[in-house]
């Protein structure tokens, strides 16, 4: 793999989208100190939100308040446990379940859910099952990084129609998700457009067509299209609010208290959650989709959510760099032979073949 120069302080390498620096070595994004800017509510303010909502709700005679998607995660866990424990939330979990599910996230969400007392419903998602494995193995006859986006086609889908859905025809109030700022600032969308550096709609849509011209088994279907616009090129994940939402969606991480990794591990360790040890990472190792695209991001462009999530976390002045590449170091090591089953047993597809792939468009791109 080609190796690119990174930030002297955060370590982001010069392939990050939108990224320059300075004679130092310093990036841009290390000067900007981007979460500073981040004003949460407080907890007052959610407990005042959620009482409004629940004031104003027309259904007195209900069973919940809340649901939240329950993916069996760490995030998502520790969401549950806030809305049973300190929220005291009448709290229903809604699981999205798929063919991608290691044994130990399907543990963890029944383990979790008995000890906190939660209720699961269980929403089987066809529409991931079925066009997120096409899409991989569309993929896989033409590797590259833009397009492992399309690796989770339905699941976004799922979740912002299949939950909000449940909670409609079960008078829920208010659904839960548990956005963090930090998700809102991806590489993940820009790395698709026509110019990584300014990723506009235009550049968006022209960028993923021109990806779909490339890999044209990648056009699986109409429907599957349909979907992968809607989650991907419509900005999915700022919707406008409507006038009476239905259920109102609330984000207590985004909006009114700051995430803090060191008490989200203890607490929902503390409930029974158990990394998967095969996928030997405790970095949302909830999905063998997300292992799969963290990996191949990693092994196409050098880094993946993780080296971001640091340089976030250094930016903020919480951890060295040293320490940044060593937790990172640890928590990427995924195993070959767990890749290649996976890539065997869920997709039909050989994990070898795909690495000879990349290899010789690597070699075709330093000629
Ligand atoms: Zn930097």
């Amino acid at each position: 793999m080609k190796e690119y120069k990174k930030c002297v302080t955060c370590n982001l390498p010069e392939n990050f989208p939108g990224i320059s620096f300075d004679e130092k070595g310093e990036c841009c994004f290390c000067k900007k100190q981007e979460v500073e800017w981040h004003e949460y509510k407080g907890m007052d303010a959610l407990k005042a939100r959620i009482q409004e909502v629940i004031d104003n709700y027309p259904v007195k005679d209900r069973q919940y308040d809340a649901v939240v998607g329950y993916s069996g995660g760490r995030d998502s866990t520790y969401l549950l446990y806030m809305l049973k424990n300190v929220l005291n939330l009448r709290v229903l979990a809604v699981s999205l379940s798929h063919d991608f599910m290691p044994e130990q996230t399907k543990n963890n969400i029944k383990n979790v859910a008995d000890k906190l007392g939660v209720e699961v419903a269980f929403i089987e998602n066809d529409i991931l099952n079925k066009y997120g494995r096409k899409s991989v193995q569309a993929w896989a006859k033409k590797p590259n990084a833009p397009m492992l986006m399309t690796f989770c086609t339905g699941c976004r889908y799922g979740i912002k129609k299949l939950i909000p859905e449940y909670a409609r025809a079960h008078n829920i109030p208010m659904l839960f998700v548990g956005d963090t700022p930090m998700e809102y600032m991806s590489y993940r969308v820009s790395i698709v457009c026509a110019n990584p550096n300014k990723p506009t709609s235009v550049s968006k849509v022209m960028g993923y067509g021109k990806h779909l011209l490339k890999n044209p088994a990648l056009m699986v279907s109409p429907k599957c299209l349909s979907v992968q616009a809607q989650e991907f090129l419509i900005d999915a994940g700022r919707n406008k609010q409507k006038k009476n939402p239905n259920p109102v969606t609330i984000r207590p991480f985004f909006d009114y208290v700051p995430w803090k990794e060191q008490d989200v591990i203890s607490t929902i360790e503390s409930l029974g959650w158990k990394h998967d040890e095969s996928l030997n990472s405790s970095w949302r190792s909830d999905c063998y989709i997300n292992m799969l695209r963290q990996y191949y991001y990693r092994r196409i462009l050098g880094f993946a959510d993780l080296e971001l999530y640091y340089a976030r976390l250094i930016h903020q002045g919480k951890i060295t760099k040293e320490a940044a590449i060593e937790r990172i170091k640890k928590e990427s090591n995924y195993p070959p032979e767990v890749l290649s089953e996976v890539l065997h047993d869920i997709y039909n597809l050989d994990f070898n073949e795909i690495e000879a792939k990349i290899k010789k468009a690597e070699e075709k791109c330093e000629k």
